[in-house]
């Protein structure tokens, strides 16, 4: 009997047929979808290895952008970035000794309103791993040893209230005592409604410890980055001896649209942000994050040239 060998009709690895190249109006082919049209926005970009910059639109390795402290390697947008990381970056390994690291808020208003402020300080916290919106410690930078503080944004906004005034008071009180120069990077939507009149007290307090800091001769440098607003802006962010800005930061004590209304007039181009603000003479200088360190090291040296080998 005659064995017959059927020979498969699929193209592919296993095929014994040669694959064929269809027709290109074959109805059973799926087509592949069209691209889409220029300046149209790009496809979702999966989480956790690659970020998409918001500015220039490339998409930036994560590695690589941590390396580059946050900011974009092309067009250098500034992300945000936390308090820890950014003690990391600025200051030498190990150096960094926490003061009040367990000082945190609790709810002494019983504050009623849509939100419970206990839920949302609880909330905060597992988010940030910070007990509050600033991280207060002393250390070294470079040569110096320095009271730092630096204000975390995703902490309820960065918001000031009794606990972060009162680290920002006792690092300054502790600095003047070490006769320390201070520096402080704010990133703040102003006072904390949760507190109330307690947070508006804050900026009064924070303000008259620079002022004995001040007569002490010690000299502060105030940092201010995306964005800086309202009661912290009012009080010891503006008080520097030395205002520096990153780039493009929101800078100013009300949001433009309340001064729009407020003034009935057309704001220039570029309000609020640290350009216009060098432009206007209100900070000293607009400082990359990836120079900041460098030039801190370069302004201690200018402001206490005799501390660089304490401690
Ligand atoms: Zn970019």
């Amino acid at each position: 009997m005659k064995k017959t060998v059927k020979t498969r009709k699929v193209s592919g690895v296993d095929s014994v047929e040669p694959a064929i190249t269809p027709l290109k109006e074959s109805p059973s082919i799926p087509r592949k979808s069209k691209l889409p049209p220029i300046g149209a926005p790009r496809l979702d970009i999966p989480e956790g290895l690659w970020t998409k910059c918001p500015k220039c639109g490339e998409i930036l390795y994560d590695k690589y952008l941590d390396d580059n402290l946050k900011v974009c390697m092309h067009c250098h947008f500034h992300f945000p970035i936390g308090a820890r990381e950014r003690i990391n970056a600025l200051v030498e390994t190990c150096s960094f000794e926490e003061i009040d690291a367990d000082l945190q808020s609790f709810d002494f208003l019983e504050f009623k309103g849509p939100n419970n402020y206990t839920d949302k300080l609880r909330q905060n916290q597992q988010k940030t791993g910070l007990k509050d919106a600033i991280v207060t410690g002393i250390c070294k930078i470079g040569s110096f040893t320095v009271a730092l503080g630096v204000m975390d944004f995703r902490f309820l906004g960065g918001s000031m209230g009794s606990v972060v005034g009162e680290k920002i008071t006792r690092l300054i009180e502790k600095a003047t005592d070490r006769r320390l120069p201070v520096i402080i990077f704010s990133a703040s939507g102003g006072a904390r409604m949760y507190e109330g009149m307690f947070s508006l007290m804050q900026m009064a307090k924070t303000s008259a410890a620079l002022s004995f800091h001040a007569k002490a001769r010690l000299p502060y440098i105030s940092v201010l980055t995306h964005p800086t607003t309202a009661g912290v802006m009012a009080s010891f962010a503006s008080l520097g001896d030395i205002i520096l800005a990153e780039p493009k930061a929101m800078i100013g004590f009300a949001g433009p649209r309340v001064i729009k209304e407020t003034t009935h007039s057309e704001l220039p181009p570029g309000f609020q942000t640290s350009e216009f603000l060098l432009d206007h003479g209100f900070i000293d200088a607009i400082v990359d994050r990836t120079q900041m360190k460098h030039t801190l090291q370069q302004l201690l040296q200018c402001m206490c040239p005799d501390k660089s080998t304490l401690d």
